[in-house]
């Protein structure tokens, strides 16, 4: 499903090259539920932002569902980002001025979905994931618990093959973070594909696979010596 090849991304700052991912190898295969972990500046938001095509490498090839990315223009590429990864993300990044069901149907939108279909879908959506009552709120109504729900019904609206997670309970108290790994893994027992990325190894053992990532170097490995 997933595969990168030799990944190297540097920046340039004041004359230096700086290496933040240095040879990367990592695939997934459809299903898994994999977690990166990793203290903070190891290389995961930019390993993120590679996978979910918001970036592109130095050096390396990267394939995702059988295409390589490099190859792909601009509107191809938006299309993936909206359509086939769900994005989540610390902070939900939901918009503060649109109501809970329209936050969810934003994708859906940019996929040109009837606006009847659109608002059924989300109220379906929302209505499983216990926040039917919530549909006409604001974000800023909700607790972070019920925000992150929302965001996550908001990545698999549009069935997308990968959800791609980064740091996903950084903002939210144990017991709340620990419900939305139940969540993660209901939807990865549906047949979802999962990347999660962390600092947190308690938040990275609730995947089947945990790879950690150290200034840049991948390497899979137990959780004890993480
Ligand atoms: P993490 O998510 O693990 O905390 P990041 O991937 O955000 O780590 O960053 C890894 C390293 O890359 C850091 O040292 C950071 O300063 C550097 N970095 C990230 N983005 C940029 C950028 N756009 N320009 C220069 N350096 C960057
Ligand atoms: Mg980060």
């Amino acid at each position: 499903m997933l595969m990168m090849k030799d990944i190297v991304k540097s920046y340039e700052s004041g004359g230096e090259e700086q290496t933040v991912l240095d040879h990367v190898n990592f695939s997934v295969e459809k299903g898994e539920f994999v977690s990166i972990l990793g203290p903070s500046g190891s290389g995961k938001s930019t390993m993120m932002n590679i996978i979910g095509c918001l970036d592109v490498p130095t050096s390396g090839e990267y394939f995702l569902n059988g295409r390589e990315i490099e190859n792909l223009d601009e509107v191809t590429l938006a299309k993936i980002r909206n359509q086939e990864i769900g994005f989540i993300f610390q902070s939900f990044q939901l918009l503060p001025r649109s109501t809970i069901v329209e936050n969810v149907e934003l994708p859906l939108m940019y996929a040109k979905v009837h606006a009847k279909e659109r608002r059924e879908r989300a109220v379906e959506i929302l209505t499983r994931m216990g926040l039917g009552e919530k549909i006409d709120y604001y974000p800023n109504q909700l607790s972070g618990g019920q925000q992150q729900r929302v965001a996550i019904c908001r990545a698999v609206i549009t069935q997308p093959s990968i959800l791609l997670a980064d740091e996903p309970t950084g903002a939210l108290d144990q017991k709340t973070g620990k419900q939305v790994m139940e969540l993660f893994k209901e939807l990865n027992d549906e047949g979802r594909t999962i990347i999660m990325i962390t600092h947190d190894a308690n938040i990275a053992k609730h995947a089947h696979r945990i790879v950690k990532i150290l200034d840049g170097k991948l390497s899979e490995g137990v959780l004890e010596d993480a």
